[in-house]
């Protein structure tokens, strides 16, 4: 029979309920028993839905109060001994008071103890905290969590089976602290503590464990896959059948590694991969079973049911019993439940499914591929091929005009009509701007008045003519403001923006907003992203309105502020009919437009956002120039419809520039600012290395913390830039928006900012 199983189900409940409950508790306002209770619920609950679909084994160990990877951190016993009574002490038993210590940080009468570092994990939008090893790091099982929730399910008349992060994987997510040492020397004791694991959970009677492996898609180093060879060889003794996970890319270089190792299931992820099928067919080990990973974990969309039956009944043939179905990857990365939205039209809901709906459909495939040809299994792919021709054929997802326009690019429209060196002549003659201009990134406080505002209009509860008064009234207040701190290029400061890609998408034709469409970001956050529907379309002016209202407020120049086209495609979930290439070219022809009105519009200073240019990046260093080619052509799109004497400006919050510098500095925006205060302006060593020609404004203080950053400390920072950077493209701003501070800092460090622009221009 082919098993219909998940990799895991998304754990914040279906209306955040895990996010209210962790939250309340760190608030103190619910106990330590009632937390526990509400975890157990969600998990059960879970369960059910899996089991109801029809799935023959539940995931368990999907669920983590703050992050899957912290758990097996405490699971191993990898607690930094920042987080330890004692020095000294080298283990210790894992409380919920330690586990989120680490995940939060504290402070106590010694001071201040860092958090876990957090980092992005692998291509998508979940953060994980990153393991810290030593070079005598010792390993020892530190938490029951993992074993005590595979009881609970058993309990429950489920069949388990628990997933867990594999050795490899884990080590290599992890970074070596105090010294600089090869990660692979703590392999082999590690490797222990897992079998000593594995044999904990073979004794409760489980059949199947899924380790997941996610590293096997990325490039890897040799000495690493000479590790799986020995960790996966030491732990087959185990009485365990070990399912390894492979997810997010095509095994590719590593598959002759992978399918050799000796697992007795290997799971592949068909949705990002589907070339490599036939392929690991054919080498499969005749004892080995194959799980294919064929419903999207990373989407929003229906799977094409029909079409998957077709591919897999070849392969059923050949495998029989050893064919099993899944997701791609966990579906921690997919929204809960498409039914509970009410907001959708009929025809748009039966495109979609969301974790619930997901799981129907792996156990519907598994079903049909088993021979099952009831009334039930027929409708249900009746209804899949529906939704499929319905939606091919829909006026909600092609738009002629969009796709016309598409075919008539030609790349004289992604290129300034002169080089940066003469334009930027010509800018500054007409920007008159003095030596070392200061400017912002864009956003300014967000007070609870501002969201007040923005929340009645959303609810109707404001007419329009007041929301917008009073958002006038918030841009003259940010204007008036930044006049009296004498910044030389101001911003109206977004107040009418909820989030930088949201603003847009729900002004262009295309997007589509769910209600209840969370996803976890990290701990107890969670992102709703927009969904890109169909193609894109701007149909009147987004931003022109509030940005000419607040230029006509000043004499000084207005810099135009939108997000730009790779942004919002990283940042939303992208069609899966067309590639996300052809998304981006959307938005930026959408841009274009905004662009040009905004020249129009008498504004001459325009930057566009693109923090997530970086992140978008794919995980194999082979597939980086083809994306970073298409990503820079769409921002040039978007940027270069302006005049010489129109400044575009771009802003990026991150920091490895390194290996992307080139690209970065095809972008020819005139100005880039960047997040450099925090890493003391070294970031800015890409630049000067690479010889970066355009104007650059690193950022001289850090806003994610209230601290005011006093004058003697922004000089030192400026002081070092301008040892990289000439001095005449040199800019003066802070690291990033300021929406999350408030007005009596932001002021502050701002005076300071300035205070010391202007010094510097005495002194030079
Ligand atoms: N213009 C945006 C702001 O200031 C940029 C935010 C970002 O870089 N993430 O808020
Ligand atoms: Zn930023």
């Amino acid at each position: 029979m082919t098993i219909a199983h998940s990799l895991g189900f998304p754990r914040i409940g279906k209306r955040r309920e895990l996010k209210k409950a962790v939250e309340a508790f760190w608030r103190g306002e619910l106990t330590q028993e009632q937390l526990l209770a509400e975890g157990k619920a969600l998990r059960q609950q879970h369960w059910q839905w899996q089991a109801e679909a029809g799935l023959d084994y539940v995931p368990v160990g999907d669920f983590a109060w703050y992050d899957q990877v912290l758990n097996v951190s405490c699971t191993l016993g990898v607690i930094p001994s920042r987080f330890l009574a004692d020095a000294q002490q080298t283990s210790t038993t894992v409380d919920l008071d330690l586990y989120f210590k680490m995940a939060r940080g504290y402070t106590d009468d010694q001071g201040e103890v860092a958090a876990c570092e957090m980092t992005k994990w692998f291509d998508t939008n979940y953060h994980y905290l990153v393991p810290e090893f030593t070079e005598n790091q010792s390993f020892k099982i530190s938490s029951n969590q993992l074993l005590d929730e595979i009881e609970e399910a058993s309990q429950l008349g489920l069949k388990a089976k628990p997933v867990l992060l594999g050795p490899l994987s884990y080590l290599w997510l992890g970074k070596a602290k105090g010294s600089d040492f090869d990660k692979l020397t703590l392999l082999d004791e590690l490797v222990s503590v897992y079998g000593e694991l594995l044999a904990k959970i073979a004794a409760l009677g489980i059949e199947w464990v899924q380790l997941d492996e996610p590293i096997l898609t990325l490039d890897l180093p040799n000495s690493w896959r000479q590790g799986f060879e020995t960790a996966y060889n030491r732990l087959q003794s185990s009485s365990l059948n070990i399912l390894l996970a492979t997810y997010f890319g095509a095994l590719a270089d590593n598959l002759a590694t992978t399918i050799n190792l000796p697992t007795e299931g290997l799971h592949i992820d068909l949705v990002r991969a589907p070339e490599q099928l036939t392929s690991v067919v054919d080498r499969l080990p005749a004892y080995k079973v194959l799980s294919v990973g064929v419903v999207n974990g990373r989407n929003v969309w229906r799977t094409d049911l029909n079409g998957w039956l077709d591919r897999l009944q070849p392969v059923k043939q050949k495998l029989g019993e050893r064919l099993w179905v899944g997701p791609s990857c966990s579906l921690l990365h997919s929204p809960v439940d498409v039914d509970q939205e009410q907001g959708f039209a009929e025809d748009v809901r039966q495109w979609l499914a969301f974790a619930v709906q997901k799981n129907k459909e792996i156990a519907v495939l598994a079903k049909a591929l088993n021979g099952n040809e009831s009334a039930e299994i027929n409708a249900a792919f009746e209804k899949s091929s529906l939704a499929f021709k319905a939606k091919h054929s829909s006026s909600r997802i092609h738009d002629q005009t969009v796709q016309a326009r598409i075919q008539a690019i030609d790349d004289t429209i992604a290129t300034r009509q002169l080089p940066y060196h003469e334009r930027i002549e010509l800018q500054r003659q007409q920007l008159k701007l003095p030596l070392l201009p200061t400017t912002t990134i864009g956003s300014f406080p967000q007070t609870t008045a501002i969201r007040a505002a923005r929340k009645a209009f959303k609810a109707g509860k404001t007419t329009e003519a007041d929301y917008r008064t009073e958002m006038q009234r918030q841009i003259a207040e940010a204007i008036s403001r930044q006049e009296a701190l004498d910044l030389d290029v101001l911003v109206h400061g977004e107040a009418e923006r909820n989030d930088m890609v949201e603003y847009f998408g729900e002004q262009l034709s295309g997007f589509l907003f769910s209600q209840h469409g969370w996803v976890q970001s990290y701990g107890s956050r969670c992102v709703k992203p927009p969904i890109i529907l169909g193609d894109i379309k701007r149909e009147q002016p987004m931003t022109v309105e509030w940005i000419r209202y607040a230029q006509s407020l000043t004499e000084k120049p207005l810099k135009g502020m939108l997000t730009g086209p790779v942004t919002m495609l990283c940042w939303s979930f992208p069609r899966e009919d067309v590639s996300r290439e052809v998304s981006c070219l959307q938005l930026a022809l959408a841009l274009r437009d905004e662009v040009q009105d905004l020249e129009k519009a008498g504004i001459h200073v325009i930057q566009i956002d693109e923090p997530a240019i970086r992140e978008g990046l794919p995980l194999r260093k082979a597939e980086w120039q083809q994306y970073l080619d298409w990503a820079v052509r769409c921002f040039k799109i978007a940027s270069c419809g302006v005049e010489n004497t129109t400044q575009i400006h771009t802003h990026m919050c991150y920091s490895e520039f390194n290996d992307i510098i080139e690209a970065i500095a095809a972008l020819d925006a005139d100005v880039i600012t960047i997040e450099t205060s925090r890493s003391d302006m070294e970031l800015l060593d890409a630049f000067e290395d690479f010889a970066y020609p355009n104007d650059i404004g690193p950022g001289v203080y850090d806003i994610h913390s209230p601290n005011v950053p006093s004058p003697a400390w922004i000089k030192q920072l400026l002081k070092k830039a301008a040892n990289k950077i000439a001095l005449k493209r040199l800019w003066v701003n802070p690291d990033c928006g300021l929406k999350t501070r408030d007005w009596a800092e932001t002021e502050q460090a701002l005076a300071n900012m300035v205070t010391v622009a202007k010094e510097l221009r005495e002194e030079y």
